[in-house]
């Protein structure tokens, strides 16, 4: 991988992080992702699914201050996420997916409207395309999530797509 490669990789997947587009990450952006997930669905914030996901966006957001917020205040900025988050959660891609976990359960759960134990494939689009992606980006990620093509995301496909999503970017490979 070259390093304009790596460098417009990290930029994905800081904008991927970076919701509202203002420069840096920090709290608002985790709620945002978790309020447009519940318009998206019909969901509303007080319900049990609407309160587990503000409280996954929370922990995320809480997890990726601790590996990535070296400054402590409270924004992860580009240079911290690229020194700090990508860095670190290549070396230890099981702590990112624990601390995504709780989201990404509380995602598939409010995109499982049928209640299937798991997200149909085209709601996890849905969910991917409200969360910023392309409608292309959205379609590709969604069947590669699928891992075992049986037409629904499980939590622990979520997951360890996630882990390998900010984890595979190697700029010395
Ligand atoms: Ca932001
Ligand atoms: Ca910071």
């Amino acid at each position: 991988m070259d390093s304009a490669e790596y460098e417009r990789k990290i930029a994905f997947r800081f904008a991927a992080f970076d919701q509202d587009g203002n420069g840096c990450i920090d709290r608002a952006d985790f709620s945002a992702a978790a309020a447009r997930l519940l318009a998206e669905f019909g969901t509303t914030a007080r319900c049990d699914k609407g309160q587990a996901l503000y409280t996954g966006a929370e922990a995320l957001w809480q997890g990726m201050a601790g590996i990535a917020d070296v400054d402590g205040d409270q924004r992860v900025t580009r240079e911290e996420f690229v020194g700090g988050a990508v860095k670190r959660l290549r070396d230890n891609p099981e702590r990112f997916a624990e601390i995504a976990r709780p989201f990404l359960r509380a995602a598939i759960a409010v995109a499982d409207q049928d209640d299937l134990g798991a997200a149909p494939v085209p709601a996890v689009v849905r969910a991917l395309k409200v969360l910023g992606a392309d409608a292309g980006t959205a379609e590709l990620a969604a069947r590669s999530l699928d891992a075992d093509e049986d037409g629904v995301i499980t939590e622990d496909e979520a997951v360890s797509a996630f882990a390998a999503y900010f984890t595979v970017i190697a700029p010395d490979t």
